[in-house]
């Protein structure tokens, strides 16, 4: 058994009167890659908030590598080595890949005109050596806004890994990617979890995706906790099943 890296304790968020979280649990691995399943508003981007410190929580406890986290704030844990993307792409469409990359990194975005200045060679190296990794080095100089959805999504994760992140939570990395893409992107994420040894913990729609690469998988339903198990165990979970039938 590894050692969790996250420890999420009975943890709740309402948003006015809609409960999103009540009273969550979880664990996750270090060096694992965990899966977090639910139907449309089952309260999976919530957790995924209150984790990484986008809101406050209204009860429970959050520990990253033993620390509590859920008073500090997204630039406090990013620093710590938790890093998270978005279900919708943040790029700027109108700067180029490499410039993209510099932005990404956390103490450069304070300082807007930093993004001026010539980042020390070093960077500039991770970021080339980063868009080759995702197969992005040839469009470099290219406006990110000229890139296809999919290679956008390459470009959104390349930027995460600027980060040097220890963990990395994707909410729904694969949506709205050509399935022909899909293997791509799959390969890098498993690539960086068993090449850079980073954590991860993926919210995926695409069941396909999420049980060919999760060590373990989390189902939400209505806020709570449905079920945690292998992959064939979720898979052939009752409850599981019938959240997802209930939910069409
Ligand atoms: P999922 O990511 O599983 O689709 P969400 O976490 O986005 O679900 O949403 C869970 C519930 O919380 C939904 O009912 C949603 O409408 C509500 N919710 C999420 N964020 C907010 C918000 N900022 N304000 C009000 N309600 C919200
Ligand atoms: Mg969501």
């Amino acid at each position: 058994m590894s050692q969790p890296v996250i420890e999420v304790n009975r943890v709740s968020k309402s948003f006015g009167g809609v409960v999103a979280n009540h009273e969550i649990s979880l664990e996750v691995p270090q060096g694992k890659i965990t899966g977090l399943i639910g139907p449309n508003g089952s309260g999976k981007t919530t957790l995924f908030n209150s984790i990484v410190g986008y809101h406050p929580i209204d009860a429970g406890s959050i520990k990253f590598k033993g620390l509590e986290i859920s008073e500090l704030n997204v630039q406090k844990i990013a620093r710590l080595g938790l890093v998270r993307t978005f279900q919708q792409t943040r790029i700027y469409g109108k700067l180029d890949c490499m410039q993209n990359m510099m932005i990404s990194i956390p103490h450069r975005t304070a300082a807007w005109i930093d993004m001026f200045a010539k980042p020390s060679p070093k960077t500039q190296a991770r970021a080339e050596q980063l868009l080759d990794f995702v197969g992005l080095y040839a469009k470099r100089r290219l406006l990110a806004g000229s890139l296809s959805f999919g290679q956008q999504k390459l470009l959104e994760f390349a930027m995460a890994l600027m980060n040097e992140p220890e963990v990395l939570m994707l909410d729904e990395p694969t949506a709205g990617i050509n399935p022909t893409l899909i293997n791509g992107l799959i390969d890098r994420l498993r690539r960086a979890n068993t090449e850079f040894g980073i954590t991860m913990f993926i919210i995926e729609h695409n069941m396909r995706v999420i049980m060919n690469m999760a060590d373990s998988i989390y189902c939400l339903a209505h806020g709570e906790l449905l079920a945690h198990g292998s992959p064939e165990q979720i898979q052939n979970d009752q409850r599981v099943i019938d959240a997802y039938l209930g939910a069409h």
